[in-house]
């Protein structure tokens, strides 16, 4: 069976299990989650929460990207949520590599200059959560 196969198959048991809660369409708790999208970090089980308590918006390290405050604008002016969580973790992969030779590596193995592209790495947790929150305060 394919991992295709297997998510369909899973869904079916999901939407029979979970797919007449009716849950309302704003979170509960009114508050957004910025996370990375590493597949060791269960957000919903590592914070508590329940199907409808809040939104969680995922890239690589849990930066705060121009998409990302795109998703945090219609998450807080049409969603209702009113505090934002920007949650970083240990042993992230977004600590694994610097620009300029990912940069370097990108042209060597697919030919595309991505020269200009910051892809947001950083070593250190506690500075990459503030300089994140900066950027949201002054946006937000
Ligand atoms: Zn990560």
């Amino acid at each position: 069976m394919s991992y295709f196969e297997q998510f369909m198959q899973a869904n079916q048991a999901y939407v029979a299990l979970h797919g007449q809660l009716n849950l309302p369409l704003k979170p509960k708790t009114r508050v957004a989650i910025v996370t990375c999208m590493d597949s060791r970090l269960h957000v919903a089980q590592a914070l508590g929460l329940a199907l409808g308590d809040a939104h969680i918006l995922r890239n690589a390290g849990g930066r705060v990207t121009e998409d990302m405050i795109r998703s945090l604008v219609i998450s807080q002016q049409q969603m209702g949520t009113r505090e934002i969580v920007v949650l970083h973790h240990t042993d992230c992969g977004a600590q694994t590599f610097e620009n300029g030779p990912f940069q370097e590596y990108l042209k060597e193995e697919l030919g595309v200059d991505v020269s200009d592209q910051d892809f947001l790495p950083f070593q250190d947790i506690e500075e990459s959560v503030r300089e994140d929150m900066q950027a949201l305060s002054s946006l937000l």
